[in-house]
């Protein structure tokens, strides 16, 4: 295997053209954390012990919760670490790749991120590049760092955090780079779930130089000629491991992956097409069709646009349960209190699209209603136990006029008038 893989990556560095055969690993998570499980129980029990935080997460309930309904927004900083002129990918593929993210994230309607599943689930998770740098100054979310090496994903991850990295706590550090071997990529699971009680696992990060992110080969980085792995789902794949997901299979034979509606699997699909597979893994023997269309599959890009609502659910609960996923999170979204209830409209008058921001004391329940100057409801959310937020709407579909916005908490209500003139 060893030696037919080094001649195919011969060919595809002479022909620039990377078609990997049909035994790629898809991700690196099973062999570092076979390799990490294997060096140190302790890490085995906090993995342990994070899955059942996840399962009585349910029955917690927290005032700094963020709420399930409400589509959070997550920063991105992209490392390019390039050996060559090839590898230091252009910005339109970078961009490409915060598109795809966005579209597989929420089930984007007309993309290839969408599905009729009838278990299929919005994350409601939107990325963007990072608007401001570590020092609060204008970025386009994007390092460029020239580096002779090929890296390998199972030795020189602590090396690659070194080089550059931002502080996971703001961002989603995403390294781009040449990969040795056949691997795609990494994600680091967030273990630091933060419970009271629960024993800290800051001393894993630590010993890995805090590289908490995703890794990515180049070659397979937003929209790429890969024939299998082409669409950008590599880096689906492993900002669902960074949210907490595992394989379907949760890489052993019929192994449960914590989530109910994604099938029990014998093995991961590594073929190079979409065709049905099957396993046996029910005590009835009854055989059952794999979810080959799942993101944390092996499958080839084109097969791929699933996540289900259980793995929707459990990345909801990691966004509380970890203190840095939170942390990333919060920070965008949640703002200031204010004594008593304060809205702003802005931009207003309105062109195509505006934002609501809505400051109260603590966590409250609220309803935005969006009403047109005869009064007929056109909009009408509502969140419960929410803190101070913002939100954005799209106007571009409502005709010229003028409308109004009642925002609503338990104890008081506020009314704005909207101008919208495209
Ligand atoms: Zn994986």
């Amino acid at each position: 295997m060893k030696k037919s893989v080094l001649i195919l990556l011969n060919y595809l560095a002479f022909h620039g053209f990377v078609s990997y055969s049909q035994e790629t690993p898809r991700c690196s998570v099973p062999a570092l954390e076979t390799q990490r499980i294997k060096n140190d129980r302790q890490y085995l029990k906090q993995k342990s012990q994070f899955e059942s935080d996840l399962k009585i997460y349910s029955k917690l309930s927290s005032k700094e919760e963020i709420p399930d309904s409400l589509i959070v927004k997550i920063p991105i900083v992209v490392h390019i670490l390039y050996k060559n002129e090839t590898a230091n990918i252009s910005d339109a593929q970078i961009n490409a790749q915060i598109d795809i993210l966005n579209e597989d994230f929420r089930k984007k309607a007309n993309s290839k991120g969408f599905n009729n599943n009838s278990v299929g689930g919005d994350m409601k998770i939107e990325f963007f590049l990072a608007q401001k740098d570590p020092s609060g100054n204008p970025t386009k979310g994007i390092t460029r760092t020239a580096i002779n090496k090929v890296f390998d994903i199972t030795n020189d991850i602590s090396e690659i955090s070194q080089i550059i990295r931002w502080d996971e706590n703001k961002y989603l550090n995403i390294w781009v780079t040449s990969l040795s071997g056949t691997q795609l990529g990494y994600g680091v699971f967030p273990y630091d779930s933060n419970l009271e009680g629960i024993e800290s696992s800051k001393a894993r990060l630590d010993a890995q130089k805090n590289f908490d992110g995703v890794l990515i080969d180049y070659r397979f980085f937003g929209k790429t000629v890969s024939k299998n792995y082409g669409f950008g789902r590599t880096a689906t794949h492993e900002v669902g491991h960074w949210l907490g997901l595992l394989h379907t299979n949760a890489d052993e034979r019929c192994g449960n992956d914590f989530c109910n509606d994604t099938p029990e699997i014998t093995d991961l699909n590594q073929a190079s097409d979409c065709n049905d597979k099957f396993s046996d893994c029910k005590e009835n023997g009854r055989v059952t069709r794999n979810m080959i269309e799942n993101y944390m599959d092996y499958s080839p890009d084109f097969c791929m646009n699933t996540f289900t609502i259980d793995q929707v659910k459990r990345v909801r609960s990691v966004l509380n349960l970890s203190r840095t996923r939170k942390n990333i999170v919060t920070q965008f979204n949640t703002l200031s209190e204010a004594e008593k209830l304060v809205s702003t409209i802005s931009p207003n008058p309105v062109t195509n699209k505006f934002s609501v921001k809505v400051l109260f004391k603590g966590n409250e329940n609220l309803s935005l209603t969006l009403y047109n100057f005869s009064g007929n409801i056109i909009d009408d959310k509502s969140f419960s136990n929410l803190r101070s937020q913002e939100f954005d709407y799209d106007s571009s579909q409502l005709q010229n006029g003028i409308y109004f916005m009642k925002i609503q908490t338990s104890k008081e209500t506020t009314i704005q008038k909207i101008l919208i003139n495209h």
